[in-house]
């Protein structure tokens, strides 16, 4: 096509945004409209590397620095919204990556802590969390299978990489009422999502959600 000025080589993010939302978040099961607006508010192409920047809104997961990935958005919106959270909430995050969830979470809780294992994805999660203007973020690097007791409890619990089961740590870390949710799996690829809610002070339910492929979570409480 005829196209002078080159225009049509810019992607319209905004746009494309828009339809990422409806097209594989609402027309399947995403209906919390808390996560439907959050995510149509995040740019997810300032989370991708500059490569991968033209298919930020594809439905699918992509690579970040330090071998790891930025999660599809379907399953960011599935995790989140299986949270159910509410304004005033405190949400822990183990697995920062690219930022990009806990950026999603910042737009729906008061406060999002995120921990990362790496310390280049640490940074780089920080630095795009920083562009933005979100400040009720903060992120840390170490070993997330500990949690982060100094901030503790949460009301959500959300861990981004796949164990072989829920870390006690954790657990401790949920306040009564708070939900948690995290891959669970034998294999270090393939994993079901767990849902497990804190009902009362010693009693925990735990629900099996759907199959998902997570990079493993690795650390004391991990692999
Ligand atoms: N939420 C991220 C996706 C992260 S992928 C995003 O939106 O981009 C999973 C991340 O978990 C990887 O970055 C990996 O380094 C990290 N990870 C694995 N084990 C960890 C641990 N024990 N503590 C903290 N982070 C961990």
């Amino acid at each position: 096509m005829d196209d002078p000025a080159g225009q049509s080589t810019v992607p319209d993010y905004a746009a494309r945004r828009e339809q990422m939302v409806r097209n594989q978040l609402a027309e399947r099961d995403i209906h919390d409209p808390a996560v439907l607006a959050a995510m149509g508010q995040v740019p997810r192409e300032a989370f991708v590397l500059q490569p991968y920047r033209a298919y930020a809104y594809d439905d699918t997961p992509l690579p970040i620095p330090a071998n790891q990935t930025i999660s599809q958005p379907y399953i960011v919106a599935y995790m989140i919204a299986a949270l159910a959270l509410r304004p005033e909430d405190k949400v822990l995050e183990i697995g920062a990556g690219s930022g990009y969830a806990a950026a999603v979470l910042s737009r729906i809780a008061r406060e999002v802590f995120t921990v990362e294992r790496h310390r280049k994805l640490a940074d780089f999660a920080r630095e795009r969390l920083a562009g933005l203007g979100y400040v009720n973020v903060q992120v840390r690097h170490g070993d997330g299978t500990r949690g982060w007791p100094e901030h503790a409890p949460y009301e959500g619990i959300i861990v981004a990489a796949g164990g072989p089961a829920v870390p006690a740590s954790l657990r401790d870390q949920l306040a009564v009422g708070g939900r948690l949710v995290m891959p669970v799996g034998r294999s270090r690829r393939q994993q079901h999502l767990i849902r497990v809610t804190h009902t009362e002070e010693t009693v925990y339910r735990e629900e099996m959600l759907v199959p998902v492929a997570f990079v493993p979570l690795i650390g004391d409480e991990g692999w």
